[in-house]
């Protein structure tokens, strides 16, 4: 990279999630570069198949105002014979999985669920893809670009170890930490002057043409404490039970996993218990929790939460 930490030396992959903070690093990233991208730097968004559709529509939207080639990858195999290019598959908006199937033939294949202690649902439907993408287009070594911001710590402190211990075919880097961008940037480049809690209000008011009159003319429509899995057990009991008020039907399929393996995703409590809790407690305030990311892979303060039991 060169002074300016967004323009990337390829050959690099950019992994988006489709939630604000990496589109934001994205957009920083196709301005540092005049608006094209160079051949060798991909934009890759792995589909677990547990996504809101918001997400999915605000990902599009990205691509096509940007003018970027943003490849929607979904998980398919793990076994290492299976040829790296037969380990994925590309889909696009229309054909995206919606109902977690990449994530369920995942588990079948576990015959497990992830946890707080194993979170192999990133390692594979994510890190291990973007990986497979690359090598199947030949790379040997490559930047993988991270949307982990300055204020991150905790987590750029584990991305920087795993540079050190250069294990992998790939090198970390994450240029908003080196730009110092932090969640008010963020905020400031989707939002304007605006709160985030009203911006998106308004947009579950009017739809997502609502978001015109923001600063960047869209916006991903979903609080800051939703969007990637909707069932994402990393994200703390408060939150996710918010997130249950807000749309029942999510623990419908983390349900139907945990009973086919006789596990759960969090030791506490079942997602059938989280269903029950929601029903019959008032709404709880999330404090601090409003301000909780969902990007995959960041939890909410919640830090009770234990993982792994398994089913009495
Ligand atoms: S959002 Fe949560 S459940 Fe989904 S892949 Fe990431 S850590 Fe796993």
């Amino acid at each position: 990279m060169d002074e300016n930490p967004y323009r990337i030396q390829g050959p690099a992959v950019i992994s988006v999630s489709f939630g604000r903070t990496s589109a934001y690093m994205l957009k920083q990233i196709i301005d540092a570069h005049g608006g094209k991208l160079p051949d060798d730097v991909h934009v890759v968004f792995c589909n677990t198949g547990a996504e809101l559709e918001e997400t999915l529509r605000f990902g599009y939207e990205c691509g096509v105002r940007w003018g970027v080639n943003i490849r929607w990858l979904e998980w398919r195999d793990r076994r290492k014979r299976t040829p790296v290019e037969q380990r994925f598959e590309e889909v696009g908006f229309n054909s995206a999985a919606r109902h977690g199937e990449p994530f369920e033939a995942l588990i079948r294949s576990k015959k497990s669920v992830p946890n707080m202690n194993s979170r192999w649902c990133t390692q594979h439907l994510k890190v291990q893809v973007c990986a497979d993408f690359m090598t199947s287009l030949g790379y040997t070594h490559w930047l993988n670009v991270i949307g982990l911001r300055a204020d991150e710590l905790r987590r750029v402190v584990k991305k920087d170890r795993q540079n050190e211990e250069a294990k992998d075919p790939w090198a970390n880097v994450m240029p908003m930490v080196q730009a110092r961008d932090t969640k008010a940037d963020v905020r400031r480049f989707w939002f304007g002057n605006m709160k985030p809690i009203d911006a998106v209000q308004i947009q579950r008011d009017f739809g997502p043409t609502a978001a015109a009159t923001l600063p960047q003319g869209f916006d991903l429509g979903l609080d800051e404490w939703e969007g990637n899995c909707t069932f994402c057990f990393a994200l703390g009991y408060n939150v996710l039970l918010h997130r249950i008020r807000r749309r029942p039907e999510i623990t419908l399929w983390p349900s139907k996993m945990e009973r086919l393996v006789g596990g759960t995703f969090t030791t506490e409590y079942s997602y059938a218990d989280l269903e029950k809790a929601a029903l019959t407690s008032p709404l709880l305030d999330l404090g601090d929790n409003f301000n909780s990311d969902a990007e995959c892979g960041v939890g909410g303060s919640d830090s009770s939460i234990r993982c792994g039991r398994r089913a009495a």
